[in-house]
């Protein structure tokens, strides 16, 4: 894999003593200048080999080998400079930030153009509730992770509409087809209230309903800022047995749910399908690509134009927490913040996914999109413009 030069440069700023210590370099005290070992390239019987902490570099005064802390990995390690990378990042935990260079934002757009090219479906203009129930409902599998109490899972098919003002507005401002809408909002499980309100509906791997978050938009498919948004979990709150307790799950994580999975539970029973058939679907299913952004609205959005990547949402800044990607750690993650004036949001996801780096155990490394930070103009950040919003705005040239 390649690494790009600011990932490389992060690298470069890690500690040359603690990375030989990593690689079982026995240091030994050399005061403030750093430490000494015995040096690998020659055979050596006092410590000769002196690491300068502050420059980050090695240095033998015996034979003379030299060189930074890629040359020590690759030479200890007898690898590549990628390699050498590579490790360095799984052993450092460090989140790799993707670097998008101009013509990714061009190919992004282009996706976005080809999709308002394309026809209408031939799904009626008003899918009724019924069509999108139709559509074969997965309820809640066997539970392989017991830690949650989970809705009843019915309350999510009964709430099956694209009436909502959200699904609605999605189409009128020309983000989506119908035809698109209905295919997202199937995905997504995406209901409405009896206000016009969209639900997005947390819903883990397992199929399990943490809870709903009802949110109000305008005819803009901007949101309706006069009408906060609610929970279903605090809504059902007298209805719902004493050990509930929420926990949240990103909108988007049922979707990891593979389609063979899906299929074993229409042959069989439910309670036919055991845990062991699950993980092996789950090791089938490891692996996928997975972008996370702020809001639901950019998730279901992208998740019909960029189908490269499963698409889930944190819901907020504020919620966006290192558990959240506890169930990725098979995956490819990879997080598209919104952005602002002063860069505040890229950092807050940037230490979110660092302390997750280190909590758990994520077989690909981390990675983070600077395309806004790079690309955005000064207007859009001080709009606190999201992906969406970029890749639909016409570039002012
Ligand atoms: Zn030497």
């Amino acid at each position: 894999m390649k690494y790009d030069d600011l990932t490389i440069q992060k690298l470069r700023e890690l500690s040359i003593l603690e990375v030989a210590d990593k690689l079982g370099f026995k240091l030994k005290g050399l005061g403030d200048e750093g430490r000494k070992a015995l040096c690998p390239y020659h055979d050596d019987k006092h410590p000769s080999l002196h690491f300068s902490k502050k420059k980050g570099i090695f240095k033998c005064f015996v034979c003379g080998a030299k060189g930074d802390l890629f040359k020590l990995v690759m030479d200890d390690r007898n690898c590549t400079f990628p390699e050498a990378c590579e490790w360095l990042i799984n052993e450092f935990h460090v989140v790799v930030i993707d670097n998008c260079p101009a013509d990714c934002s061009a190919t992004l757009r282009s996706s976005v153009e080809e999709m308002k090219e394309i026809k209408e479906m031939s799904l009626s203009e008003n899918a009724t509730r019924s069509q999108i129930s139709a559509i074969s409902f997965i309820s809640a599998g066997p539970k392989i992770t017991s830690a949650i109490c989970p809705l009843p899972s019915d309350i999510v098919q009964r709430s099956l509409s694209v009436d909502s003002v959200f699904c609605q507005s999605v189409v009128s401002a020309g983000y989506l087809s119908q035809g698109q809408i209905v295919s997202a909002a199937n995905r997504y499980r995406l209901g409405s209230s009896k206000e016009g309100g969209v639900i997005f509906w947390e819903i883990d791997a397992q199929q399990q309903v943490h809870t709903g978050k009802i949110m109000y938009y305008q005819s803009d498919c901007h949101r309706d800022k006069q009408h906060t948004p609610t929970w279903v979990h605090s809504l059902m709150k007298s209805q719902l047995p004493a050990d509930y307790e929420l926990q949240h799950c990103l909108f988007g994580l049922h979707l990891l749910c593979p389609a063979e999975m899906k299929e074993i539970k229409e042959m069989s029973p439910l309670e036919n399908a055991t845990r062991s058939q699950i993980s092996a679907i789950s090791a089938i299913s490891a692996g996928q690509k997975i972008a996370i952004v702020e809001s639901e609205k950019t998730a279901v959005i992208l998740s019909e134009i960029v189908k490269d990547f499963i698409w889930m949402s944190c819901g907020g800044l504020q919620m966006f927490k290192p558990e959240l990607l506890a169930p990725l750690v098979n995956h490819k993650v990879v997080v598209f913040p919104d952005t602002d004036e002063t860069g505040e949001a890229y950092n807050a996801w940037l230490t979110v996914l660092q302390q997750a780096a280190k909590l758990y155990p994520f077989k690909h490394p981390l990675r983070i999109s600077n395309l806004l930070e790079f690309h955005a103009t000064p207007e859009q950040k001080q709009r606190k413009i999201d992906i969406v919003d970029f890749l639909f705005e016409v570039p002012q040239i």
